[in-house]
């Protein structure tokens, strides 16, 4: 299969472009989208065919469901039902932008977005190309970060490309996008709603809207019962960093056994010796997260075999950035 190109102005994308990416979604065909997060891939989410063909494109294991992309909340909920007042709040705060909500689907929705669930994860991006796009082909857009499965999610078109090219029908290319943490997941199919995947809207911000409502998830090494993707993996062995930890010694005791060692710090001073790679997170987790996916293809075009992170402090957007971390250290 050709990939076709487009290239688009994030800001103000030229409609006869959109249009080109629509009508693939229109005949059932897949095609990549920025969003403010990360790159994601998606087809006509009310088709089952097309859906079938971003699980193939990825190599996504059908039991891994992919999530209703929408240009609104009037779209949304033809897709759902039972929905609490309080998630009118949410939407009203959030959306557009990196919240999915996860509620009772009805039965517009294909089974296999769900992978067989009674939910569907639902989300609205706060990206220009990705709502024109989603506007114009006149569906719901079912869709997943644009990346082979089990690799890192792509926050540019050239990481798209690289995983994806000739395995999808297009790519709307408009550089790189913002955040570079997925969505916060939310369950709001009962009280309290709980997270279930950390993200780029922290719980301090979503308790803001609906205080002791909101029941967080702990990211935890070895996951705690909640839904889990086989995602986040460079090929190192990640090593998560307490703040206690010297991690400069634990790097160079690996080094020093002739291993290829990566190192990011995020508020260490001593930079570790002997390291083939090192990372110097100065901005917090607003950097670590822009920066996460982008260190993991670092280290993997490295060919990184011990890759020592240190884990921010998990509030705000630490937490995720966290989540993301003990997940990649899973084997
Ligand atoms: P991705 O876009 O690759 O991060 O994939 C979306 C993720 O959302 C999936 O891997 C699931 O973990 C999660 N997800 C999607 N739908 C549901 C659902 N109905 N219930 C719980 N988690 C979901
Ligand atoms: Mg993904």
């Amino acid at each position: 299969m050709q990939t076709v190109h487009l290239k688009v102005d994030p800001d103000n994308p030229n409609p006869r472009i959109i249009e080109i990416a629509a009508a693939l979604i229109r005949e059932g065909e897949t095609v990549a989208f920025p969003t403010e997060t990360v790159y994601g891939v998606g087809a006509n989410g009310l088709d089952e065919k097309a859906v079938q063909r971003v699980f193939k494109a990825k190599r996504r294991p059908l039991n891994n469901p992919l999530l209703m992309h929408v240009m609104s909340w009037e779209q949304a909920s033809s897709l759902v039902t039972g929905i609490y007042e309080e998630v009118l709040l949410l939407i009203n705060r959030f959306w557009p932008g990196p919240l999915t909500l996860v509620a009772r689907a009805n039965d517009l929705v294909p089974p296999l977005v769900t992978a067989g669930l009674s939910t569907v994860g639902l989300r609205m991006p706060d990206h220009r190309v990705a709502l024109d796009l989603i506007k114009a082909a006149g569906v719901p857009v079912a869709a997943t970060s644009a990346n082979l499965s089990g690799r890192p999610s792509s926050t540019s078109a050239r990481h798209v490309m690289k995983d994806l090219n000739g395995r999808i029908a297009g790519i709307l290319n408009a550089g790189t996008t913002g955040w570079g943490i997925e969505s916060t997941i939310l369950d709001v199919t009962r009280t309290p709603f709980t997270i279930l995947r950390p993200g780029a809207i922290s719980r301090e911000r979503l308790e803001e809207v609906l205080p002791g409502l909101i029941e967080a998830v702990r990211p935890q090494p070895e996951g705690g019962g909640r839904m889990r993707a086989a995602h986040y993996r460079p090929d190192a062995q990640v090593i998560p960093v307490k703040p206690g930890d010297n991690l400069a010694e634990l790097a160079q005791a690996q080094a020093a056994k002739g291993k290829r060692v990566g190192v990011v710090v995020a508020t260490h001073r001593e930079l570790p010796t002997l390291t083939d790679l090192v990372v110097v997170i100065n901005g917090g987790s607003a950097e670590y997260g822009r920066r996460l996916y982008e260190i993991f293809r670092m280290a993997d075009s490295r060919r990184i075999e011990y890759l020592f992170m240190e884990i921010p402090e998990e509030k705000g957007l630490g937490a995720a950035v966290a989540d993301r971390i003990y997940e990649a250290a899973r084997r």
